[in-house]
């Protein structure tokens, strides 16, 4: 069915990525936003606009009641989440649909197995996927528990079964201290998301964040749209990311991206998402799939052509894919920075008021934002304000437009991250790709 008018369920740089899709493809967009964003820039562009509450999100981009009101009052035949707040929410979906709506995402079964991350570690081995060794299941016993790490080797890492952002992981060192980190990320997790359930995985000393990017129709097709490097990471918050990652050969590319293409495709995966691995002397090990878009997405649409969001529009339309595995070309590089609102040092959030605002332009660079001179940004939300993706043939020219890009940027009236980026750029080991998910906090603890 084709979708005529859409609702974006979301705010941000992300709702206006989801409104320029809709735009370019005859689509109209209907934004939903708290009383806070009421002068945001998605809102301003989009061709209707509903408030649907007060400025905490719970009110409001996570007030599923007031969102389908929304919807129904302006007549959109579809719902796309973004990313965050309910995209992963399988609930959610099942009530998009229950109304008649199309639900720009997954299956709502496929988002529930994957958002719990022993059914997705259980699903994943079944498909294929190769997984880090550890406990096949929950953790319901500590004599099973010990021989199990003993058989894995220390150290190990527990982690809860309804995880996310890197709360509720706990690595144990030795067998003394076993019992007690069961029961700290046992009720850390159920503090957290309500649920204490826990498994066992072999902490890995020093990977990296390998992710790739799937795509599947729902009837059986599904393609890989190769690989994303975010180990540059703080507090497993991804900083910038890269595509293609300066470690993984095109073989791997290959073999790898085979290999989640058919368990999607196995699976009837439909929709966008991504399979998320640990890379490390030169294995991958599985540790989560993602059912929705990724604030990094840019990067594959900036190696491979492909619009992420309109194919995901297409698939909800019941369309086909629009491009088959063996017609796509892995061409160039890509880099994306985050641009937070943030002290580049203390990484404190730095809201405030856009009083100067110049953004890059030229060649292959690409800014997602939805700052604009006299923007007030508000103090409830993620403090990402903004998206820098760049392209180059090589890794080496891109990285060099990305430094004239950052050079160009203007945001003033708050601090921001861009000297953090700036700096980094300049970095010798980050220039050789060589570099970890412990790296970045390692170098931002040296005297920076
Ligand atoms: P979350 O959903 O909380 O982000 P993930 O399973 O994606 O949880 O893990 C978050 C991060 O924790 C990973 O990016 C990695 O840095 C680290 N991590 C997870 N599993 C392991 C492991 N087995 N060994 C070492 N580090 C791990």
């Amino acid at each position: 069915m084709g979708i005529e008018k859409l609702l974006i369920a979301n705010r941000g740089e992300i709702a206006l990525r989801i409104h320029r899709a809709c735009h370019e493809m005859g689509i109209k967009t209907v934004a939903v936003h708290s009383t806070a964003d009421a002068d945001a820039m998605h809102v301003r562009l989009a061709d209707e606009a509903v408030c649907i509450g007060p400025p905490a999100a719970r009110d409001s981009y996570l007030n599923i009641a007031n969102i389908i009101s929304a919807a129904e009052i302006s007549g959109a035949d579809a719902i796309h989440p973004g990313y965050g707040f309910l995209s992963e929410n399988a609930q959610f979906a099942e009530i998009v649909e229950a109304h008649g709506l199309i639900f720009v995402g997954p299956k709502p079964e496929h988002i529930r197995i994957m958002g719990d991350k022993v059914e997705a570690k259980r699903t994943a081995g079944a498909l294929g996927l190769p997984l880090v060794p550890g406990s096949d299941g929950a953790i319901t016993d500590l004599a099973e528990a010990k021989k199990l790490a003993h058989e894995v080797g220390y150290p190990v890492l527990i982690k809860a079964a309804s995880g996310g952002g890197g709360r509720g992981m706990k690595v144990v060192q030795s067998e003394d201290q076993l019992e007690t980190s069961i029961q700290q990320a046992g009720s850390e997790a159920k503090a957290a998301f309500g649920d204490d359930t826990v498994y066992m995985e072999k902490y890995l000393g020093n990977p990296r964040h390998i992710e790739f990017q799937v795509f599947g129709d729902g009837e059986g097709n599904a393609i890989h749209l190769g690989e994303r490097d975010c180990s540059l990471q703080r507090r497993h918050q991804k900083v910038l990311e890269e595509a293609p990652s300066p470690v993984i050969s095109a073989a791997d590319r290959d073999r790898m991206g085979g290999i989640v293409a058919k368990a999607m495709a196995d699976m009837g995966y439909r929709g966008a998402g991504t399979i998320e691995f640990l890379w490390e002397n030169g294995e991958f090990y599985f540790i989560e799939m993602n059912t929705r878009l990724q604030v990094e997405h840019p990067v594959t649409e900036m190696i491979t052509g492909v619009d992420l969001v309109r194919e995901q529009i297409r698939v909800a339309e019941g369309r086909p894919l629009s491009v088959a595995q063996e017609d796509l070309r892995f061409t160039g590089h890509a880099i994306e920075c985050r641009i937070n609102a943030e002290d580049p040092q203390t990484f404190a959030p730095s809201p405030g008021t856009v009083t100067s605002y110049h953004v890059p332009g030229g060649m292959h660079v690409r800014v997602d934002s939805g700052l604009y001179q006299g923007y007030r940004v508000p103090p409830y939300y993620d403090s990402m304000i903004g998206k820098l993706i760049v392209y180059g043939r090589t890794r080496e020219g891109c990285i060099m437009r990305l430094k004239r890009a950052l050079e160009e940027y203007v945001i003033e009236g708050m601090k921001t991250t861009i000297p953090l980026h700036q700096k980094l750029l300049r970095d010798p080991e980050f220039q050789n790709g060589d570099y970890t998910i412990k790296w970045l906090e390692e170098w931002l603890a040296k005297d920076n």
